[in-house]
């Protein structure tokens, strides 16, 4: 199960339709929402793990420092399972910058995951575009950043996003079963 981290369990600043990410721990804000939703994955026994691009760490507006502050800030909220960061700029082509899909895969390598059984939750295309590479199920939550790439579900918010999920289970074992 993964989240992408700005503007879906930490808050962001909107400047003319433009996310504005945290570059400090003290404008670092956990979504008091997202306290509640992760803590209910978890106990249905998902594995729960952040992914952020975070350019500003290549491009020098942002410290590692101010980082991992930020990550205890956000740790010591929601408990997240993992935190995967590309810390790369678009010019440096890695292959962990969503859209690609490698922070997925490095998750899939070190959680042992089921992809086909995994869930991407975000409000940016990127994760949409990275959960159809990696073969995640993703729920977008609608927000002006979602685009025309593929998706599997659009909903309304974070909450309605963890109720399809477990509705999805729901339906994926009664199969088995
Ligand atoms: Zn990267």
């Amino acid at each position: 199960m993964f989240i992408e981290r700005d503007g879906v369990l930490n808050k962001v600043r909107l400047e003319r339709q433009h996310q504005v990410i945290p570059l400090t721990s003290i404008e670092f804000e956990v979504n008091p929402e997202a306290v509640i939703l992760v803590k209910r994955l978890k106990a249905a026994g998902l594995v729960v793990i952040a992914t952020t691009n975070q350019p500003g760490l290549s491009h020098g507006q942002l410290s590692r420092r101010e980082l991992d502050r930020m990550h205890q800030a956000l740790q010591k909220a929601l408990q997240m399972d993992d935190i995967f960061v590309c810390p790369h700029a678009e010019a440096d082509r890695c292959p962990c910058r969503k859209p690609k899909p490698g922070l997925l895969i490095e998750a899939r390598f070190k959680w042992q995951l089921d992809m086909d059984r995994s869930f991407v939750i975000s409000d940016k295309w990127q994760d949409a575009e990275a959960a159809r590479a990696a073969g995640c199920t993703s729920l977008m939550l609608k927000s002006p950043w979602v685009g025309a790439v593929h998706h599997d579900f659009l909903v309304q918010s974070f909450s309605v996003a963890v109720d399809k999920i477990f509705q999805l289970q729901a339906s994926a074992s009664a199969l088995v079963a």
